[in-house]
């Protein structure tokens, strides 16, 4: 039985990935900052809180990084443990970057100190291509980061690189574009307009404020894109990989598409609010995801009407 070590267990694509471990037939530990203080309220809504192992771990500290490898010596490891809002970034920005890019640096190390054969998956992000424009990014596109989140992402991807090139170890940067699932927290915009148009739809008499929603995404399905994760590490050869639907919309299309599935006319209930805008913003992230097609066998199912229909029918069910 091969063992996984998810690093940042409790956040939704931990959740979404702890489960899709499990049913391989994984043994899942799971690591949080504080593991005594975390409810892990995303694996219970799972239904699988018993079935991981659970330890602390803070990446930044290295000592606490290689005490948790040596214990669990897991075959796989995925580091998805980040802040990883890019508009709290702007407020976080040292926190953000060393969670991110020391964090990601840590783990490399400790994997090259014990010189054992683990496999290293990181959770690179769309953001560090900036603005894309009409020119779908794949893995040949240069970065050019608008957000100390997306510069941190942008360090800890080249650091992947570094340590497979220089040591041999295998490690991949999966470059994944936004995706959403009812596990999103209301921080993220996707959730937070979820939320109140079903509240909106159930009676309650509210606006939703929103910055920017001309802004372009491609958005997918959470539980799909672990999948593309794990295939990354079940591959030959190590690699990164751009991980979207190939769709783009903007957030317009997004808040229209839910309040639409509730029954709502989005523009009777939007409202613009000047200070939700962010200091700089990308206008349009365009994805070409054709390579994991390829090499991976990994295509996007669901797009964005399908995730937020399944989000608004989750929330509808209290789930
Ligand atoms: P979440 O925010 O849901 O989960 C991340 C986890 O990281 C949290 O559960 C938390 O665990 C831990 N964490 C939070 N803040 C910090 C911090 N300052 N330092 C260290 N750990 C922290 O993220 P997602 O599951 O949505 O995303 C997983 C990874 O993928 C992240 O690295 C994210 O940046 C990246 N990503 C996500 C995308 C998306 O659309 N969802 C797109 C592209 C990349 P705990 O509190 O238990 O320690």
């Amino acid at each position: 039985m091969k063992t996984a070590l998810i690093c940042g267990i409790s956040g939704q694509d931990g959740a979404y990935l702890a489960d899709l471990l499990l049913k391989s037939g994984y043994s899942v530990c799971g690591t949080s900052r504080d593991a005594q203080m975390s409810s892990f309220q995303n694996l219970s809504r799972l239904g699988i809180r018993e079935q991981v192992k659970l330890e602390s771990m803070i990446l930044t500290d290295f000592r606490s990084v290689l005490q948790v490898l040596t214990k669990v010596k897991p075959d796989e490891v995925y580091n998805l443990a980040a802040q990883s809002s890019v508009g709290l970034s702007f407020d976080q920005p040292v926190e953000t970057l060393e969670s991110v890019a020391t964090g990601t640096l840590n783990l490399l190390e400790a994997i090259r100190f014990t010189g054992a054969n683990i496999k290293l998956y990181n959770a690179g992000s769309s953001e560090c291509f900036g603005n894309t424009g009409e020119m779908a990014a794949d893995e040949n596109t240069p970065f050019r980061p608008r957000s100390p989140y997306a510069v941190a992402k942008s360090a800890a991807f080249w650091e992947v690189a570094n340590y497979r090139e220089a040591y041999g170890i295998f490690a991949c940067s999966g470059i994944l574009f936004n995706h959403e699932s009812p596990l999103r927290p209301e921080r993220f915009v996707t959730q937070k307009i979820i939320s109140s148009a079903c509240r909106i739809a159930a009676g309650n008499e509210e606006k939703l404020y929103l910055g920017d929603i001309s802004v372009q995404r491609d958005w997918g399905w959470a539980p799909e894109y672990v999948e593309a994760m794990y295939k990354m590490l079940q591959h030959d050869d190590p690699d990164d990989y751009v991980i979207a639907t190939g769709q783009t919309s903007s957030l317009q299309d997004f808040v229209a598409e839910a309040f639409t599935c509730v029954g709502l006319n989005w523009e009777d209930y939007v409202e613009t609010d000047q200070s939700l805008y962010r200091p700089t913003d990308i206008a349009v992230g365009r994805a070409n995801p054709s390579k994991a097609k390829e090499k991976l066998g990994w295509e996007a199912q669901y797009k964005l009407p399908d995730v937020v229909r399944m989000m608004v029918e989750a929330r509808q069910k209290g789930f």
